[in-house]
């Protein structure tokens, strides 16, 4: 039975984000309005369930219905890029080969993440099973047990994951048992994960399923403690939370990407958990304190002076190193705090603008806030109301508002490219931050230079304050680049779309699609537009 946090690892599947957190991919408002209906508070207190205390009816926000999404990832991309980046690891993908189109982007994720932890740079080692018409008639269970039987032949190496799509699950494919088969005869984890693209409507929850099958067929069941060992939860990022940490001396086991198998085992033996982004690390921390008692970091992520504070004080507590810890605080202020002064002294009068996922745009808008840069406007790609943990002192968005005031217009949209421009015709800012780099080529032909933040630890703890400014400074010097762009460039839309106000105008009347198609004058017209 799932105990109050709705995370039962007895089970080979968890439950999608939007039921288990009531995730949110639609919605437009201010900050101080999505905190509010988000009520962390009595949702981390009914959490899987409703008002009327209902199990499996989770209490919805109210999410904007958009009649159709322009483009996105899936939770399967998201598998591949997970636990597709274990070294020592084969992630076998019972799909059609076009599952597949994002490796190539993967691959270079993967190496630039290898490179930035001093680890040997390999290609990702994805198998697919490049499903066929036949396939789909006949099923393919059989090319399934090769591919592992090839993958085991090959590259010996110590865990296999098996990753469903929308194809296999919609044939019915039984991956499950194919997977315990498997492990029975060659003798290492092989890991089924139901991660078909269609299952939740927003791809993180592809992280909680990666994590999901770690957690039941590597994590260490009988885990020998070891005092020094943190887990951070995190994607490809620099190591900078080694010298965050030094003055515990602790030594930090990055989960999942570049991880290897015996890594990620040790998971189970570590003294406490944090991250860098409650989105990506709620599901795991909270599985660790639930199962093995691992302590997860309550506090808020650590970007800006007062949450890197609260952040570096948690971990602390949690190992009784307070005083070593304070002392530390306090000379980072120190050594940092001039060069912030200096570095607000050079943002005076500037705006900008936020489009990253959800809890780390929280933490990028507070470092920008710390920066005396102005943010009146943000899209997050989802949102969740309440993570896994319940724990109050994780409302990242709550903090964010409470600790340096409300945003106007806080947007939550899922990288629809058509909207975006709407979204930064309202603020019109100085520059933005992008975490899916597919936007940025649009914020520059608007004349609005983008920064496409690859390193996502680049704006940790205090150093990050600095690495931020400083890369900023380069950002907005090419606003003359961007704005020659915006002269030569039109954009793909129509004049009557970009006129619009409301980038959500057709969540709200989803009739004018039917009546912009049904008017044929109308189409003629907008292909002129297009035309010209
Ligand atoms: S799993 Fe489904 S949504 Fe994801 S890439 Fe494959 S077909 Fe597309």
């Amino acid at each position: 039975m799932a105990n109050k946090s709705g995370i039962n690892l007895k089970l080979a599947n968890l439950e999608n984000r939007e039921k288990r957190l009531g995730t949110i991919i639609a919605w437009d408002g201010s900050a101080s309005d999505l905190v509010r209906e988000s009520n962390y508070k009595l949702r981390s207190e009914k959490k899987g369930k409703s008002c009327s205390g209902e199990r499996g009816k989770a209490c919805k926000l109210c999410e904007l219905k958009m009649p159709f999404n322009q483009q996105t990832m899936c939770t399967q991309s998201i598998v591949a890029c997970q636990v597709g980046n274990i070294p020592d690891a084969i992630l076998i993908e019972h799909s059609s080969i076009g599952c597949s189109a994002m490796h190539t982007r993967f691959n270079v994720g993967y190496k630039m993440g290898l490179i930035r932890r001093g680890k040997k740079v390999e290609n990702i080692q994805i198998i697919s099973t490049n499903l066929l018409e036949k396939d789909m008639v006949f099923g393919a269970t059989d090319k399934l047990r090769q591919s592992i039987q090839d993958a085991w032949v090959r590259f010996k190496p110590k865990a296999i994951f098996i990753s469903a799509a929308c194809a296999t699950a919609i044939i019915g494919e039984d991956i499950e048992s194919v997977a315990s088969e498997a492990e029975k005869e060659i003798g290492i984890p092989v890991i089924p994960l139901s991660c078909e693209g269609f299952r939740s409507k927003h791809w993180s929850t592809g992280f909680d399923i990666s994590q999901h099958g770690i957690l039941r067929q590597i994590v260490n069941k009988k885990p020998k403690k070891q005092d020094n060992l943190i887990n951070i939860i995190a994607l490809w990022g620099t190591d900078y939370f080694t010298q965050m940490l030094s003055p515990l001396g602790l030594k930090v086991n990055y989960i999942i990407d570049m991880a290897t198998v015996d890594e990620l085992a040790q998971a189970s033996e570590a003294s406490v958990t944090a991250t860098f982004c409650h989105t990506l690390g709620s599901y795991m921390a909270a599985a660790l304190e639930q199962e093995y008692g691992i302590p997860e970091v309550k506090a808020p992520q650590p970007y800006g002076f007062a949450a890197t504070d609260e952040w570096l004080r948690s971990i602390a507590k949690v190992l009784h190193r307070e005083n070593d810890m304070e002392e530390f605080i306090i000379s980072e202020h120190k050594r940092v705090q001039p060069k912030v002064d200096e570095l607000r002294e050079k943002f005076k009068g500037i705006k900008g603008f936020v489009a990253t996922g959800s809890s780390y745009a929280h933490g990028i808008i507070s470092v920008l806030e710390e920066l005396g840069i102005q943010v009146d406007g943000s899209v997050v790609f989802h949102h969740d109301p309440v993570y896994d943990s319940g724990d109050e002192r994780q409302d990242t968005l709550g903090y964010l508002v409470e600790n340096y005031g409300d945003i106007e217009h806080f947007t939550v949209s899922k990288t629809q490219q058509f909207q975006f421009f709407g979204l930064l015709r309202r603020v019109n800012p100085d520059f933005v931050i992008i975490r899916h780099n597919g936007l940025s080529p649009l914020a520059s032909k608007v004349g609005i230079p983008a920064f496409a933040l690859g390193d996502e630890h680049f704006p940790v703890g205090y150093d990050g304050i600095i690495r931020l400014g400083e890369a900023l400074l380069e950002i907005l010097a090419r606003k003359k680049f961007s704005q020659v762009l915006q002269r030569h460039v039109k954009l793909p839309y129509t004049k009557w779309w970009l006129d619009q106000e409301d980038p959500f105008i057709l969540a709200k009347h989803p009739e004018i699609l039917d009546e912009e198609v049904l008017d044929e004058k109308n189409i003629e017209d907008k292909k002129q537009e297009i035309l010209l």
